[in-house]
């Protein structure tokens, strides 16, 4: 029945638990497959599966996902902070399965379908941050960080008004972020500093992450699209200026980084040799406008599509900043002129 990686061969028609037919797939991540359904034991209402791959790691990965969404819903039983619903769980040929509410698309796919390099439009953006960041109080709430927020993990409904933040297969209990650094914590794209630092992590990582995925949503493009941490450090320096030396100081994995005087050190290749050297880095220096980018090619803005854009570079230079003790916090963030102001008041 599996493949020779673990993954369930699902097939269109088959059913599972002897209630829900197969109709469609969604998507494939690391830890399983995604399959679309009809449920009979409910007035054949549309459900998502997520069939976990049948190894150890998957499955132990996969029960802590469920206690993470079980916590999560319990303590939302209104459904008003966006998390993913859980409907049951059940176990299938060695499989452990998690029915989950049926959504369309994730963030990624509603990218590449209508906003391919030139992003979603403001009003979409300025209503999926707020979901977000509600969903990130929630989570605190909760005690819990998800560690791997990014387009693909956040789904929308059919009509695309409303968001969920899904995929709990990395989240972490608070208590967790005392076990020391993983610097491979949340996809590269989205991972804070601190992570790639060795600091100790904290519900900031999540709040790193959305202001990411809010960027690329509303711009088309990655902002930090490192191909490795090193990378990912020097990107950083290059939006927000030179690495501010406590936070460089306390990270276990400074060395990597810094020279003694906490000058950035960047790996460079040598295109010949393909030999690799570093390169100390003194008088770092910022070079992007983030306004800038998030205007973009965009020409007819009105004045008040100007002010939003403006207050969004306020609440994303906020979240991106480097200290993860001087960054905005959730409840600052939900209260941000860009999130609070409607668009359409003058
Ligand atoms: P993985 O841990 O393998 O990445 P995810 O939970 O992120 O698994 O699910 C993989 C993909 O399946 C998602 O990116 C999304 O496209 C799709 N998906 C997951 N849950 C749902 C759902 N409830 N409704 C629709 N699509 C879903
Ligand atoms: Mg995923």
């Amino acid at each position: 029945w599996d493949d020779h990686e673990g993954y369930y061969r699902v097939r269109v028609g088959e059913t599972l638990d002897r209630r829900y037919s197969v109709f469609g797939f969604t998507g494939q991540g690391v830890f399983s497959n995604v399959v679309r359904a009809r449920d009979a034991g409910s007035d054949n209402a549309l459900v998502a599966i997520k069939i976990i791959r049948n190894n150890d790691l998957m499955r132990k990965t996969g029960m802590k996902e469920l206690q993470m969404l079980k916590r999560l819903n319990e303590a939302d039983k209104e459904d008003r902070f966006h998390c993913l619903r859980l409907r049951r769980d059940f176990e299938h040929k060695g499989h452990l399965c998690m029915v989950f509410e049926h959504l369309g698309m994730n963030l990624r796919e509603l990218l590449q379908k209508y906003g391919r390099d030139v992003g979603l439009h403001l009003s979409a953006v300025h209503s999926y941050s707020k979901q977000l960041l509600l969903a990130l109080r929630h989570l605190k709430k909760c005690q819990i960080i998800h560690s791997d927020i990014k387009p693909d993990n956040i789904l929308v409904d059919e009509n695309k008004t409303t968001l969920k933040l899904c995929d709990f297969g990395s989240a972490l209990d608070i208590s967790e972020t005392s076990e020391g650094p993983t610097p491979y914590l949340v996809s590269r794209f989205y991972r804070a500093p601190e992570i790639i630092l060795g600091v100790k992590v904290d519900y900031g990582i999540d709040l790193w992450s959305v202001a990411v995925t809010i960027f690329e949503i509303f711009t088309g493009k990655i902002l930090f699209p490192g191909k490795t941490n090193n990378d990912m450090m020097k990107l950083f320096c290059e939006l927000k200026g030179r690495f501010p030396k406590k936070v460089a100081k306390s990270g276990a994995f400074r060395q990597s980084y810094f020279d003694d005087q906490y000058n950035l050190l960047h790996v460079v290749k040598d295109k010949v040799t393909e030999k690799e050297k570093l390169v100390v880095l003194k008088n770092v220096t910022v070079e992007r406008d983030l306004l800038r980018e998030l205007i973009g090619k965009q020409q007819n803005l009105s004045p008040t599509e100007h002010r939003k854009v403006g207050q969004l570079r306020d609440l994303l230079d906020r979240a991106l900043t480097l200290d993860p003790a001087k960054r905005i916090g959730i409840g600052e963030a939900l209260r941000h002129a860009f999130i609070v102001e409607s668009l359409n008041s003058a």
